[in-house]
């Protein structure tokens, strides 16, 4: 849909006032390095992609809110002074989340009127709930003149996940989603929640994210063990070395192998991961603001390596994915995510993505008679407000 169509839609669902009004985006993102870091005091990477929800909002002059998913052709209605989690119509939960953390806040709210769209691949890995959280975060922020700075903003959002959707995920999908830049990718160090925008353009190559359409089913057991080991490992690491080792990111390598023989061989490989991924992240800092495009994509192949072989979170059709890659010679490949499933991110000269697409759906299909799913993106911008209405270009 355009904007003129949009907001004719707009209209025509709920637009019955003449009171502030908006439309704005967020972007969902993807992972270019360090996986299973960020629970480990660590560090990753992500840049936002050039997928998006936009969202179109109004204000009302009384206690109501309501929304419409443009996606999924529900609208639904609440009241600001009860907010409950919504069993049926399960997408309205991470709104519903936003808006409860903002009267968190202390924040005194007017009802309003939202609607969106967005074309962010849903449960694939590239964070549509993050994106749809921002969103709503920056559009009833601006919409009540609310002032509140980026940081605060992504873990206003991320609040909004972890307590009224239920999912504990970590600070980097919100953060990226509201604080990324065009033609950058976002250092975010995990402890501090510190953060640095690296610059990434280089108009010879392209992002390329393969969808390998396997459903991420076995996250949840896999993850709690994969936390339980790495307790385990800085434990062990605490006791041995230093009583002040309290996360992983505390630990070098050379200590890694210097007890490799004295630790679970489980354990090891988890914590050998964890500690080589934060220094392949600091290293892929450097290669990208030194525009060393070939030494970004090594350490691509050496994140997926570690995360297959020392963390086991790949799976056979995430591994067939990077081998095409490697045998076609793109510069980088690697699994991106949790893991068992979705996306494989691949760093592409330009002059290669036409013929690398078509090969590496033939192969992917002939190899799992899967249809994998394509995007190519540039690093994109963060959440933003994008038009009012009425727009001369309208
Ligand atoms: P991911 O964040 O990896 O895409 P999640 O399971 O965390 O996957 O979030 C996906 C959920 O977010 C969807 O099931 C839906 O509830 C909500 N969502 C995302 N995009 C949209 C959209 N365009 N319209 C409605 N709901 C959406
Ligand atoms: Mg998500």
């Amino acid at each position: 849909m355009n904007k003129k169509e949009l907001w004719d839609k707009f209209d025509s669902t709920f637009r019955d006032f003449d009171l502030e009004n908006g439309a704005y985006a967020a972007p969902g993102r993807v992972n270019l390095i360090g996986e299973h870091t960020d629970y480990n005091d660590g560090f990753v990477m992500p840049m936002a992609i050039e997928k998006e929800i936009t969202m179109l909002a109004q204000l009302r002059p009384d206690k109501k809110i309501k929304f419409y998913s443009l996606d999924y052709d529900q609208l639904v209605e609440y009241d600001l002074n009860n907010l409950e989690y919504d069993q049926e119509n399960v997408w309205a939960n991470y709104l519903l989340g936003v808006v409860d953390e903002i009267q968190k806040l202390g924040k005194k709210l007017q009802g309003f009127n939202l609607m969106f769209t967005g074309n962010v691949p849903q449960g694939s890995g590239l964070s549509s709930s993050a994106a749809l959280e921002v969103v709503t975060a920056m559009t009833i922020c601006d919409l009540h003149k609310i002032k509140i700075d980026g940081v605060e903003m992504a873990l206003l959002a991320q609040r909004a996940e972890n307590n009224f959707v239920g999912v504990q995920c970590g600070i980097m999908d919100q953060y990226i989603s509201r604080l990324g830049k065009k033609d950058h990718a976002l250092l975010i160090d995990c402890r501090s929640n510190d953060y640095q925008l690296v610059p990434f353009k280089n108009d010879d190559y392209q992002i390329v994210i393969c969808n390998s359409k396997v459903e991420r089913g076995l996250v949840d057991s896999e993850y709690n063990q994969r936390r339980n080991e790495c307790n385990q490992a800085v434990e062990f690491f605490a006791k041995k070395e230093n009583e002040k080792i309290t996360a992983l990111r505390d630990v070098e390598l050379k200590t890694v192998e210097k007890y490799k023989e004295e630790i679970p061989e489980n354990v090891y490989k988890r914590a050998h991961h964890v500690v080589s991924e934060n220094d392949r992240v600091l290293a892929s800092q450097k290669a990208l603001e030194s525009d060393e495009m070939h030494k970004f994509g090594e350490l691509m192949y050496a994140s997926h390596k570690s995360l297959s072989e020392d963390y086991e979170v790949s799976c056979k059709e995430l591994d067939i994915l990077v081998e095409i890659a490697a045998e076609e010679n793109i510069t980088g490949a690697r699994m991106t995510g949790a893991g068992f499933g979705g996306c494989t991110v691949n760093l592409v000269k330009k002059d290669r993505t036409e013929q690398f697409l078509k090969i590496i759906k033939e192969k992917y299909k002939k190899e799992t008679d899967i249809d994998a799913e394509v995007y190519i993106s540039n690093p994109a911008a963060g959440a933003r407000k994008i038009y009012v209405e009425p727009q001369p270009d309208y």
